[in-house]
């Protein structure tokens, strides 16, 4: 398994990653919800889409919207097992250990405060502009 930082260096080489941000609907539900309740869903998601040996339907099982865990995975290649193997380097058809399950908690946490930060930025931003 490959280190987080190693991890986000190979995501930042990748344009198809760095497409995806969360738009202002996930946003608004991160903000509702707050960080911590969002990562208890990404848990539940991890647990019962991603570590089977053989999830249901893989490649296919995690959604492009409506969840903000659900861009977050898109974004660090926490969308299926293919995707885990090639970029965190944790191997297909074993269910994943709690070991592995927090690097991708971590992984989504990760992502999600840096978009929550930079969403931040964009309302400061508006805020300053409108004063200008
Ligand atoms: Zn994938």
């Amino acid at each position: 398994m490959r280190s987080l930082d190693d991890v986000f260096r190979a995501l930042s080489r990748s344009a198809f990653r760095g497409k995806f941000h969360l738009r202002a609907q996930e946003q608004a539900y991160l903000q509702d919800r707050g960080l911590d309740q969002v990562l208890e869903h990404a848990r539940r998601f991890v647990a019962e889409r991603l570590a089977p040996a053989s999830p249901r339907n893989d490649g296919k099982q995690t959604p492009y919207l409506g969840h903000p865990v659900f861009v977050a995975q898109h974004a660090t290649a926490c969308c299926c097992r293919g995707c885990l193997e090639k970029f965190h380097g944790i191997p297909r058809g074993l269910t994943l250990t709690s070991e592995q399950q927090d690097h991708v908690i971590a992984a989504l946490e990760r992502w999600l405060r840096a978009e929550e930060a930079q969403g931040m930025h964009k309302e400061a931003d508006k805020w300053s502009s409108r004063k200008g």
